[in-house]
């Protein structure tokens, strides 16, 4: 049986060996920490579950399809979670005025009439230019910007349009999206049967381990963040290394928040806070009305972070409760009082969606096939799981036609 090693055991690196040992070939899997995961885990508290990082994948049929062979039921969205609020001095369901939505269908709808293609993102444009050609500056401040900034953790002047919009225009076929899902105790028990499941493949999983690729024979996946796969490749891969360094990682900090009393001004799905206002928040989950199960003790997830917030990771958890405070009060008109709280701060965990990141990720699409060597993970133009879940197939289907 063909080996192939896979480096890094974060659910990059868990779903693609998954798929390959199905596909019949012998898995290494090294992972550099003491459990597998990687960003994803769910903490334990008397008062409920409070997410480490992603609390839900984008619901595809590849998705579907993952649960239900891990044998998982999957938990969907409550009904209350439909409602999502944008703030604009307090959380609105639409938060432009009649004049400005009037403004926002004049400019919109006659692009839409003359076609989905005119709304494709140039090269190297922004998603704030993007946002200004398309859909004018307060659709683009108010709608556009905190939605992106939601996902990618940074303000969208710096977006790239290409990387995040790009695969709504390609001409292959996409995996129908369908809302949300999670797992009813929570990410971590997502990671769990994953784990029980390669296990039962015969997947052999090294811990605290790292493997220098280039000791290594046979293809190897690399599924860590860029920031790791650029120190494994200088030895082996050098120009591959030295563009990977250029990836600039952001960081990210989640809050979640359990209190003494359900806020009820708000039902819904969380809210997003564009930039502007000086908050430090990007946004909220409110957990309580998104899954069921969550609302033992009313819970909100709160996100901070960007490539300028690095300082913010360093604050103290008193400082940060503080400043939540402050910012809830001044966002949902709340002051509730705390029962407990989690802290999770990811220093330059996530890779920062921008021109360059654009720029590096085509460098590296025109260099030649580097032969056995496959990179995975979160910076390749998909930050989401349901993207990553669906490179591991990719990966899997291509290494299964040059050595199956
Ligand atoms: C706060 C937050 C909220 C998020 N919310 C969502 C969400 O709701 N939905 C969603 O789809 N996505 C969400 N995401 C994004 C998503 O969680 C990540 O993109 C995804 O988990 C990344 O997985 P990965 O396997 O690519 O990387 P990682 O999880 O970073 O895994 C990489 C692994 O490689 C290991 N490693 C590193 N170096 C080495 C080495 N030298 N040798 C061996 N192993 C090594 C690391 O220890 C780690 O285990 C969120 C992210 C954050 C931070």
């Amino acid at each position: 049986m063909k080996k192939v090693s896979v480096i890094g055991a974060g659910f990059a690196g868990l779903t693609v060996s998954l798929r390959l040992a199905q596909k019949g070939f012998e898995v290494d899997l090294y992972e550099s920490s003491s459990r597998v995961g990687g960003l994803l885990g769910t903490d334990i508290t008397d008062y409920g579950i409070a997410e480490r990082a992603a609390n839900a994948l984008i619901r595809t049929e590849k998705a579907d399809a993952l649960f239900k062979e891990l044998g998982l039921t999957p938990d969907l969205p409550l009904h209350s979670s439909k409602k999502r609020f944008l703030f604009r001095e307090t959380p609105r369901a639409w938060p432009l005025n009649f004049l400005e939505t009037l403004g926002f269908i004049a400019r919109l709808l006659p692009k839409a009439l003359r076609g989905k293609k005119n709304f494709k993102p140039h090269k190297g444009e922004t998603l704030q230019a993007w946002g200004q050609r398309n859909i004018g500056p307060q659709a683009t401040r108010f709608i556009l910007g905190p939605a992106m900034q939601g996902i990618y953790g940074n303000d969208i002047s710096g977006l790239s349009a290409s990387l995040i919009l790009g695969p709504l225009f390609s001409k292959k076929k996409k995996d129908r999206y369908k809302g949300l899902l999670t797992s009813p105790h929570g990410m971590q028990d997502l990671v769990d049967h994953l784990e029980v499941k390669l296990k039962e493949m015969g997947v052999k999983i090294h811990l605290n381990a790292s493997a220098n690729p280039k000791s290594l024979s046979g293809p190897v996946v690399i599924a860590t963040s860029a920031e790791a796969a650029s120190r494994l490749l200088t030895d082996s891969h050098a120009s591959v290394a030295a563009l990977l360094k250029q990836i600039r990682m952001s960081s990210l900090m989640s809050v979640t928040l359990f209190f003494n009393k359900a806020q009820e001004s708000f039902k819904g799905f969380g809210c997003l806070i564009p930039r502007g206002y000086g908050l430090k928040s990007l946004g909220v989950l409110m957990n309580s009305y998104i899954f069921q199960g969550r609302n033992k003790t009313y819970n909100e997830t709160w996100i901070l972070g960007g490539v300028e917030e690095d300082a913010l990771m360093e604050l103290p958890d008193q400082e940060i409760l503080k400043l939540l405070a402050e910012e809830r009060h001044r966002i949902l008109g709340h002051k509730e009082s705390l029962v407990d709280y989690r802290i999770n701060r990811w220093k330059k965990a996530l890779p920062y969606y921008n021109l360059q990141l654009e720029e590096t990720l085509k460098t590296i699409g025109q260099m030649a096939p580097t032969p056995d060597l496959y990179l995975h993970g979160n910076y390749l133009g998909g930050i989401g799981l349901s993207k990553i879940l669906e490179r591991s197939e990719m990966i899997a289907e291509e290494i299964a036609n040059q050595y199956g």
